[in-house]
């Protein structure tokens, strides 16, 4: 049972790599943001707790996250392995998936990053909002967003780094060879 994590900023693809390295390798896939978005649009408490957080850039409180977190991924069916996408995003939330996965008798595997200039992310995720229809993908909101990113998620990749798990690619050129930049460390690992 593998455990991958996802890593980067707002917009930087986590989602699209997720999708197509689970096509690949049969992976469970663990998107915080679709468990928050799914609760929002059934409007279930949690729901509305995330939306007021979500629709100001900011991110759900570590304890609430860390708690969705673990039953999310106690429900999955777990086949090959777990790919963690959009968490861990604060170094409290990377040290509770240590410890989660400590207490069920496993750990992080690999740290893959996706490394995307700013102004690609704030042009990426303004052409997202005018399909995806999401709240947060606007201006004011994407700004919010890529501060928060730098200033409570970005100290991850020193904290990856120091578990000697961080794997850095390029996130941007075509989408095939970022995934296969990704499948290259995730094939060298295994
Ligand atoms: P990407 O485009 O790379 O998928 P994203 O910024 O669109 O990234 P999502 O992962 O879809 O982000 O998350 C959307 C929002 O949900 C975040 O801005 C945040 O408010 C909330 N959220 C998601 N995961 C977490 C988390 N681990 N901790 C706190 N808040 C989270
Ligand atoms: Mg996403």
């Amino acid at each position: 049972m593998k455990n991958i994590v996802i890593f980067g900023a707002p917009g930087s693809g986590k989602g699209t790599q997720s999708d197509l390295l689970v096509k690949h390798y049969g992976f469970d896939h663990i998107s915080t943001g679709d468990v928050l978005r799914a609760e929002i649009k059934n409007d279930t408490d949690l729901g509305r707790t995330a939306k007021a957080y979500i629709d100001n850039g900011q991110l759900i409180p570590d304890g609430l996250m860390i708690d969705i977190l673990a039953a999310t991924y106690d429900a999955l069916p777990k086949q090959s392995g777990v790919i963690f996408d959009g968490f861990p995003r604060t170094i409290p939330q990377a040290e509770a998936l240590k410890t989660m996965l400590a207490t069920r008798g496993t750990a992080v595997h690999a740290m893959l990053e996706l490394d995307v200039p700013d102004e690609m992310l704030t042009e990426r995720l303004i052409n997202r909002g005018k399909v995806s229809g999401r709240a947060d993908d606007n201006a004011e909101t994407i700004a919010k967003r890529l501060a928060v990113y730098h200033t409570q998620t970005q100290p991850l990749i020193d904290w990856y780094e120091a578990e000697g798990l961080r794997h850095a690619v390029k996130g941007y050129g075509a989408l095939d060879d970022i995934n296969a930049a990704l499948r290259a460390v995730i094939d060298n690992i295994f």
